[in-house]
């Protein structure tokens, strides 16, 4: 078996504290490595060397330090076949959906090329006699990340990017479940030319979270993972005083309206809510078709598609999705199907029995399909993250749109329709922070920012986009003035500029 390390100071670290996390190959079910799990004083090495590398990163130029965004663009690139294997083999994605989690990182990493132009300040010549206003941002210093199993290259990178290119050093705890790529990610950084210390990688779990949140030295945390841990370390984080942005889960619906092309509807929803096996945050977990004849279509056309789904390995190129990234993910998923069934919605497609031949013990499930779901049962309640599609299946528009605005979650959502008006309104109305109409997955491309509203997302600002490099800043506003010919004595009152 494989021993993984931390990645601290430039250098990989075997763990001291002598508590490990098994590390499977989902498709197997085999454990084939081990990660270290941080203990308090684990993290304290990283603080410390991040304390002692980030002034002196702050102080380079900006230009200087987007070069190193340029270079490691490049590495990337050229790492991201190799890359795409060892996160296939720890999550069970396919190699394609793997080469896109690292393209989309790549994505944030070119964004922030353009840091320099993106941390321009503001200023006012003449605010006031012989006065100028200006201000800057400038790096919080240390910030941290803490991240889920389903993304392992993109969202490391959707944080450390925007952090590093603003002057910050920054410490990584990536999932526990898939800690290979995000050390890879470190050894780029290095190669790149980032000097040591400013990006590190402590491996961890809840002891090392909570750590995170108590440090005195760290001054923001940006975490992304299921709801009640997000809620958690943001209520932690902040009553640490900390700047804190932390992302929860999701319960994405796709509203059908009668004029949409069903066979796009229906080619979109296999895509969102099967790629993955459903273990994407922006998964279409739910759909509403409006009408019962749309229903009655869409679900003709559904099926057999879910049941020609090809379901296998990441080896097989080609599997549609893989397993499960955990026998807990698996068991956790059967489940909320049980109860599906017991609280009486139609399971259509049932992909419970599925096994693979020559992978039994992989923690595969096959496709499901549940119609005549309705708000009340639990498996339209919770984020099932897995391979179900839920329908639920509306007489109107507003009985349609109803249903997402009233859900606790607001990642995601999607509207299928020819009529405009129908979608605008759609658009307007929604209290979702992602919208696609006509798209399924609506993830914001590296240059807008992407988050969601109500239990998806605490706190204020988004990740990447020009929302990440507020989060990685501080603004400081200086009034200057040089009094030349300007006479005055003491001021007792607020000075105003008239
Ligand atoms: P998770 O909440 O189990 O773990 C996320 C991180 O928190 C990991 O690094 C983990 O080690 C740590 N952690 C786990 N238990 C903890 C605890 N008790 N205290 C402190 N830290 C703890 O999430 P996951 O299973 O890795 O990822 C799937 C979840 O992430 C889904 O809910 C999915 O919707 C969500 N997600 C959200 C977004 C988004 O942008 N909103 C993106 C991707 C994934």
């Amino acid at each position: 078996m494989l021993d993984l390390t931390h990645y601290i100071d430039g250098e990989h670290h075997e763990g001291s504290s002598g508590r490990f996390a098994e590390v499977f190959n989902p498709a197997t079910g085999e454990i084939e490595k081990r990660t270290p799990l941080a203990s308090a004083s684990e993290l304290d090495r990283a603080v410390a060397a991040a304390k002692a590398a980030q002034p002196e990163w702050a102080a380079a130029n900006p230009q200087k330090r987007a070069r190193v965004f340029i270079k490691l663009a490049a590495l990337l690139e050229e790492n991201k076949a190799a890359m795409a294997e060892d996160l296939s083999r720890e999550h069970g994605k396919t190699i394609e959906d793997s080469k896109g989690d690292i393209q989309r990182g790549l994505e944030v990493v070119e964004f922030v090329i353009a840091a320099p132009h993106l941390l321009k300040g503001e200023f006012t010549e003449g605010a006031g006699p012989g006065i100028d206003m200006y201000s800057m941002r400038q790096p919080v210093g240390i910030g941290a990340g803490i991240t889920p199993f389903n993304f392992p290259a993109m969202i490391p990178l959707w944080m450390a990017a925007p952090a590093i290119a603003c002057g910050n050093a920054f410490i990584l705890k990536p999932s526990e479940r898939d800690p290979s790529v995000p050390l890879r990610i470190a050894e780029l950084f290095e190669e790149a030319g980032l000097p040591k210390g400013i990006f590190q990688v402590v491996q961890g779990d809840k002891e090392t979270v909570e750590a995170i949140c108590a440090h005195p030295e760290i001054g923001a945390i940006s975490f992304v993972g299921s709801t009640p841990i997000a809620r958690s370390v943001y209520a932690n984080a902040t009553a640490n005083g900390k700047r804190a942005q932390c992302f929860g889960g999701a319960k994405n619906h796709m509203v059908i309206m009668p004029d949409a092309d069903l066979d796009q509807a229906a080619d979109a929803l296999i895509g969102a809510g099967y790629g993955s096996a459903g273990e994407r945050c922006m998964a279409i977990s739910v759909a509403v078709p409006v009408g019962q004849e749309t229903a009655d279509k869409l679900i003709d056309k559904l099926k057999p598609r879910i049941e020609e789904l090809h379901v296998g390995p990441y080896t097989d190129e080609k599997a549609d999705f893989g397993p499960l990234v955990t026998a807990a993910a698996k068991e956790k998923v059967l489940g909320l199907i049980e109860t599906g069934v017991a609280d009486g919605a139609k399971l259509v497609v049932d992909g419970r029995g599925f096994s693979h031949q020559g992978y039994e013990d992989g923690f595969f499930v096959g496709g499901c399909l549940f119609d005549d779901v309705t708000p009340d049962m639990e498996i339209y309640k919770t984020e099932i993250f897995g391979p179900v599609l839920s329908v639920v299946r509306a007489k109107t528009y507003e009985e349609a749109i109803d249903l997402p605005m009233k859900h606790e979650y607001g990642n995601g959502v999607s509207i299928y329709t020819r009529d405009g008006d129908a979608a605008r309104d759609f658009a307007n109305r929604i209290n979702i922070g992602m919208v696609g109409v006509n798209v399924p997955i609506p993830v914001p491309l590296a240059y807008h920012s992407f988050g969601g509203w109500k239990a998806s997302s605490f706190g204020d600002l988004n990740q990447h986009g020009t929302d990440s490099i507020r989060f990685w800043t501080r603004v400081k506003t200086v009034t200057a003035r040089w009094p030349s010919g300007v006479k005055d004595g003491a001021e007792f009152s607020i000075p105003v500029m008239n």
